[in-house]
């Protein structure tokens, strides 16, 4: 369904980036990959399905070098046909604990790079008159929780971004939507698996229930290849009318 496209996954050295990147590809989607740690893992399992796959290292709390990956793209594949905008990092204190520097890194990262690479990606995509950008929002990109601040403020400003370029680009074929998962068990949840256990003196098994039993009725995780399903969907045709909205897969979490 993607042959020929590009698509670029900013965080997608890992987690649901990655799996994102990895059923994008499984539809003949070039990839671009950006993001931290180990490139070279991500990148044989990519090659692995047969597409060509690019790297670019910007970090995305730094315009310059959003601008230096986008031009990176439109170079070496020719624009970008799909954007996501994944990457994301978190960190847990009460307001009034709440270092301003994890804040300003929170906003760039989780926010402003979104703005960032969707002003840069946009020209290429009307040019093209096609194009699709995901915006990796959250559950707490609809509600909030306590302790999350920078998190759920940015968040929410993702899902108001995503409104913003839908309507922007209503009547051409380029479409913005978000996706908001709920628990998905990667490295950043991990983190907040072993704070709780910590703090509960229980063990991981416990803390995990105890962390879904809080927000996600079904008490399962969600999953990467879930989230790259309705990645895939919303890059499809049977998607080309679906603009500005946020898809929860939360397993009940904001239904409550
Ligand atoms: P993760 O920690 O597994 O992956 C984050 C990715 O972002 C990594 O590839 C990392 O290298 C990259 N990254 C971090 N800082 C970066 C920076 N400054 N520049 C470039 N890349 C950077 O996390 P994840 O759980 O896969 O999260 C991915 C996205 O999904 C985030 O936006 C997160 O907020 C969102 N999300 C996660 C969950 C969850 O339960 N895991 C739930 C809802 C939303």
């Amino acid at each position: 369904m993607l042959k020929g496209k590009t698509a670029l996954v900013t965080g997608s050295t890992s987690g649901i980036g990655l799996g994102v990147a990895l059923s994008l590809a499984r539809e003949g989607a070039h990839i671009v990959l950006n993001g931290f740690g180990d490139v070279e893992g991500p990148k044989a399992q990519i090659e692995a399905l047969g597409v060509k796959v690019g790297y670019h290292g910007a970090d995305m709390s730094k315009p310059a070098e959003i601008e230096a990956m986008m031009a990176y793209a439109e170079a070496e594949f020719g624009g970008v046909d799909v954007l996501v905008n994944n990457a994301g990092i978190q960190y847990v204190a009460n307001v009034e604990d709440f270092p301003a520097e994890r804040w300003d890194a929170i906003i760039a990262i989780n926010l402003s790079s979104t703005f960032h690479t969707t002003r840069l990606a946009l020209p290429g995509m009307k040019a093209r008159n096609w194009g699709r950008i995901i915006n990796i929002a959250s559950a707490h990109g609809l509600v909030a929780s306590v302790q999350k601040a920078a998190y759920v403020a940015a968040k929410h400003g993702v899902v108001g971004l995503t409104k913003v370029t839908a309507l922007e680009t209503a009547t051409s074929g380029v479409t913005c939507n978000a996706i908001c998962p709920g628990w998905v068990l990667t490295p950043l949840v991990q983190k907040q698996v072993d704070a709780r256990a910590a703090k509960d003196g229980v063990d991981n098994a416990e803390a995990t229930r105890r962390l879904l039993g809080e927000k996600q009725p079904s008490l399962q995780f969600t999953t990467p290849e879930q989230l790259g399903g309705l990645a895939v969907f919303l890059c499809s045709a049977a998607a080309d009318n679906v603009r500005g909205q946020s898809w929860a897969v939360d397993g009940g979490w904001t239904a409550q």
